[in-house]
């Protein structure tokens, strides 16, 4: 254990201030299994205090101009992008991804997320129509909701948290929100910032902590009249819970057991490489990532020969390591879940054809301790297993065949989940049959990870509830009232 002086420590971000807290939690780096970080421990005191700070700074941010609030977003983006680097290595050692990833992806993204809705916040109208008959006029108004309560998750710590500040505070809400108790540092470092940015004390307030005692005290706020929430399907089901008494507005971004289809007349050069990048970027550690892989079977034995091919390059490393495709995975305890699920299938027959237990792992000494495991490729598992109906969130993925276009449908629907589909498919007919028939928020076809942020992003049955994007967290983010004036 690193000696205690050295450790980062976090504080609380309230009405403008870091705030010290009382108790702390101990942050692991995954790279090496030590303790690196300590995040406060908040409880509904720094909660209390924060929904006060951000109750406080309402009026006065609300009633600001959308040109006013998108002027400070561009800033905030601008003095983002200025300390990518920083932001990246930051990501990088807390959340256990590889630096490339978060340089290209994850801090990236942040950086837009802020832009995006400086810029769409411009754009939206309202509706308006007539009554001539009875000399009426009807119009809708659109008014921030108040204090927003964001909860967010690990794999993507700063991209899924700047995803819900930036449309809240663009919209006119002030904001508390609560980073995942195991990637908090990125979130504390963008405090820093706000200031600079021109963000007033009480707009953005972030509270550390644990999920049962600082996210629950949130869900539960009297004067948090709205959640926005992206994490595990079992967390939802307690917010639900939680925040039913008041009726609270809640949008829920969760778990996926995302299939990818590959009919017979796919592009093998282009889907196999992106098929290995579905299933392992981040550690398969991404709510949309594939993981379950259903294969016709005239091109079955073909396709895995080339994809476990593929997948023995992609390459396992430490974090820091620029070379690799692949870091640690984000706790001993998660490691240890997913290896479990690789375990269950072999116990079940199924074959373990890369990987976990079957190739040794060669990582530097410093990393001997950390949450590595190799991308892992089973087959010979039934659908009702386990590993094809259960979200595992590492880089495990299952490849199986099908005959026909029906069965595929019925078999991919066949889970609880519904993010995220990919369909390989030169047959732009066949293409559109299939994505209508599919249960599943996303269809990607011949791609995967391509985001247009002006529509809907979010998933059905146990995938979520309600959308993001443009026009859609804007919704969320505003209440909506119908005026009729009679002449
Ligand atoms: P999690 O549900 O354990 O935690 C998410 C957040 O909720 C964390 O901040 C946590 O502290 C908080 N939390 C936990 N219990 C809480 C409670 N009782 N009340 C209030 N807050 C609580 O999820 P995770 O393990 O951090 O993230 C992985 C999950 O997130 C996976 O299921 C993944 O698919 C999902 N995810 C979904 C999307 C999406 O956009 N659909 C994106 C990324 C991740």
């Amino acid at each position: 254990m690193a000696d205690q002086k050295n450790f980062l420590v976090l504080e609380n971000f309230i009405a403008g201030k870091f705030v010290p807290c009382t108790d702390y939690i101990d942050s692991y780096d995954p790279s090496t299994g030590e303790v690196y970080c300590r995040v406060p421990d908040s409880s509904s005191q720094e909660i209390n205090a924060a929904v006060t700070a951000a109750k406080g700074a309402f009026p006065s941010w609300s009633s600001k101009s959308p040109q006013e609030r998108s002027q400070i977003l561009n800033k905030l983006a601008d003095l983002l992008e200025s300390h990518l680097e920083e932001f990246a290595q930051a990501e990088s050692k807390d959340q256990g991804k590889t630096i490339t990833f978060a340089r290209t992806v994850d801090i990236p993204r942040s950086v837009y997320n802020f832009r995006f809705f400086a810029s769409s916040i411009l754009h939206h109208t309202t509706e308006c129509t007539q009554m001539d008959l009875l000399g009426c006029m009807h119009y809708t108004v659109r008014t921030p909701v108040g204090v927003a309560g964001l909860i967010s998750p690990w794999n993507l710590p700063l991209y899924l948290l700047t995803w819900k500040i930036a449309p809240a505070i663009a919209a006119g809400n002030t904001v508390v929100a609560k980073p995942s108790e195991l990637t908090s540092v990125t979130a504390w470092m963008m405090c820093k910032l706000l200031a600079e940015a021109g963000v007033p004390a009480g707009v953005i307030n972030i509270v550390f902590g644990r999920g049962q005692q600082a996210g629950e005290a949130l869900v539960a706020h009297a004067d948090v009249p709205l959640i926005s929430f992206t994490g595990s399907t079992v967390t939802a089901q307690r917010i639900i819970e939680r925040s039913a008494v008041q009726c609270k507005r809640l949008s829920l971004e969760l778990g996926g057991k995302n299939p990818a289809i590959i009919f017979d007349d796919a592009d093998l050069l282009e889907c196999i490489p992106c098929t290995v990048r579905s299933s392992f970027a981040n550690q398969g550690e991404i709510c949309l990532s594939t993981s379950r892989i259903y294969v016709q079977r005239t091109i079955y034995d073909d396709f895995l020969k080339k994809f476990v091919e593929a997948t023995k390059k992609w390459k396992l490393g430490a974090p820091s390591d620029p070379t690799a495709s692949m870091g640690a995975l984000i706790s001993k305890e998660h490691m240890e879940k997913v290896k479990k699920y690789v375990k269950k299938a072999q116990a079940e027959g199924a074959t373990i054809v890369c990987g976990e237990g079957k190739d040794p792992l060669d990582m530097p000494h410093k990393n001997r301790n950390g949450y590595f495991m190799l991308p892992t490729i089973i087959t010979g598992i039934k659908d009702q297993s386990c590993c094809m109906q259960e979200e595992i969130f590492g880089p495990v993925i299952c490849v199986v065949p099908f005959d026909t276009e029906d069965e595929v449908v019925e078999r991919a629907n066949g889970v609880k989940y519904g993010l995220a589909a990919t369909i390989w498919s030169k047959d732009v007919g066949r293409v559109h049959r299939v994505a209508k028939r599919l249960q599943s928020g996303l269809v990607w076809t011949n791609c995967w990870l391509i985001r247009e942020l002006n529509l809907p992003f979010g998933g059905m049955k146990a995938s979520g509830l309600g959308r993001e994007g443009a026009k859609d967290s804007y919704e969320f983010f505003t209440e909506v009232k119908t005026v009729t004036i009679k002449h």
